[in-house]
């Protein structure tokens, strides 16, 4: 037998699992102890062959895997995986090419360049800008504020690279309430501090205010400061006016940055592109590709419109991988060394969806999750928090005694536990709130007609109680 028998063996027990996806429960079964017990086997000295070892793993793993791929799942914002980009995925995997450096993976680096080139289009962002393909939405941010540290600092003077940060200007932060904590996170990690962050006032909705940040940058002059904006919020889908507040940025010198996770897809659709408008004129620019566009997981870009900074910030050279000429290589823009080659997954299902099936995936999205919340606001027991933007919005239950954050918990419980569809809790604007995303290409007219009938049965059960 084959020693790579087992990747048959595996695409076997993969093609089965992805068969069977719609008809198992969403939510996981299996207790924590139960996996411990079941995976806790004894590591052996003379090992285990490799079939035996990937049946029990399928095995082992049963009811502790949640069904997130499901079209009929609505948690965070997860995203499904294209068969065509998993397709490209396995075959990542199999070539096992280091992307490091265009040396390593001359392949690798030319779909990256392509794919970048691509994106930019997609996206409406400059032409000339830098990319970088990352692990998600965390380092494309982490990525964007190394270059933008480097350009602040560069322009007072300071080296950071060589220098460091003791002693350096102050660099600030200034974003809204909103913000993802992935920022926080990303100014951390940089030296920054979270001390550094200011929350700039928004409206209602949660886009940032105008007057606001003009009046947070017009303090004592040339204090240097990115400027953090969001293309698609978590909760309502709201977007800042790139418009108004990236020129108001630029009088100040300060570094727009925009979080775009999955907000920034919306540009692939004529209905909703012009709520992008303006965005072209950031700094730099942070999504995802484990998310709407649905590729499997770590998979995020960064673009940034001072390719020099963005370079000045990550490129080192070596002696023992000289790159190829006239090829991009990866490592000067990456914070990675050694990675996986995130390209290829990107590159397949961006040629198989092309633009109008880009723009379909993103449109039949939204229209799915505003049935949702509208089927959802109509229900006796029930009001919708916030109507979608594009693809995510919040409702919440009511209930008889008043106590509308317990019974929106409840019925959070009971959905999921009735393995058919899955939604998260959130609190927001002081209350408890039911979350829907819908960012998977697989969720059909059937999952949301099914998904309202769910949801239904609950409140009626409920009522009855
Ligand atoms: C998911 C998300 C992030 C973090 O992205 P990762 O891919 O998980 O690193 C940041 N911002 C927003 C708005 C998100 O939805």
């Amino acid at each position: 037998m084959s020693e790579n028998q087992v990747l048959q063996q595996a695409a076997g027990l993969a093609i089965d699992y992805l068969d069977k996806l719609g008809n198992q429960p969403i939510r996981t079964t299996a207790t924590l102890a139960e996996l411990r017990s079941r995976l806790g086997r004894p590591l052996t000295e003379k090992g285990q062959s490799a079939d035996q070892v990937i049946d029990e793993l399928v095995a082992d793993a049963a009811g502790g895997i949640l069904g997130s791929g499901s079209g009929r799942f609505y948690g965070w914002v997860i995203g499904g995986s294209l068969p065509v980009a998993l397709a490209a995925d396995w075959l990542t995997s199999t070539w096992d090419q280091n992307a490091a450096s265009n040396v390593t993976a001359p392949a690798e680096a030319v779909v990256e360049e392509i794919s970048g080139a691509w994106m930019k289009q997609l996206l409406n962002l400059p032409a000339s800008a830098s990319f970088a393909f990352v692990t998600g939405c965390q380092m494309a941010h982490t990525t964007a504020f190394a270059a933008a540290r480097h350009h602040l600092l560069q322009a007072r003077g300071w080296d950071v690279e060589a220098q460091g940060l003791h002693g350096a200007p102050l660099i600030r932060i200034l974003t809204s309430e909103n913000r993802h904590e992935s920022i926080l996170r990303a100014v951390r990690l940089l030296g920054l501090g979270t001390d550094a962050v200011t929350y700039v006032a928004s409206d209602k909705e949660g886009r940032m205010d105008p007057g606001a940040l003009d009046a947070a940058l017009s303090g004592p002059s040339d204090r240097a400061t990115i400027v953090s904006l969001q293309a698609g919020d978590l909760n309502s889908g709201v977007f800042d006016s790139f418009k108004a507040l990236c020129p108001i940025a630029r009088k100040h010198k300060a570094w727009v940055h925009v979080d775009g996770a999955f907000g920034l897809w919306a540009a692939a659709s004529p209905l909703y592109r012009h709520l992008l408008e303006g965005v072209e004129l950031a700094d730099s620019w942070a999504t995802d590709g484990h998310k709407w566009l649905n590729l499997p997981f770590d998979s995020g870009f960064v673009f940034v419109a001072e390719p020099a900074a963005h370079r000045a910030a990550f490129s080192q050279a070596t002696s023992y991988a000289v790159p190829l000429a006239d090829l991009r290589n990866q490592k000067d823009w990456n914070p990675e060394w050694s990675r996986r080659g995130r390209g290829f997954a990107a590159y397949a299902a961006l040629r198989h969806l092309g633009t109008e099936g880009l723009s379909d995936l993103v449109e039949r999205c939204c229209s799915h999750a505003s049935k949702l919340v509208e089927a959802i606001d109509a229900m006796v027991g029930a009001e919708a928090l916030a109507h979608p933007v594009i693809n995510q919005g919040l409702v919440r239950f009511l209930s008889p005694d008043g106590d509308h954050d317990r019974r929106t918990d409840e019925v959070i419980a009971l959905l999921q536990d009735s393995g058919e569809v899955w939604f998260g809790g959130v609190t927001w604007q002081g209350r408890r709130a039911m979350r829907i995303s819908v960012c998977n290409w697989l969720t059909s007219d059937q999952d949301i007609e099914r998904t309202i009938e769910v949801v239904q049965s609950v409140l009626s059960e409920m009522s009855r109680d």
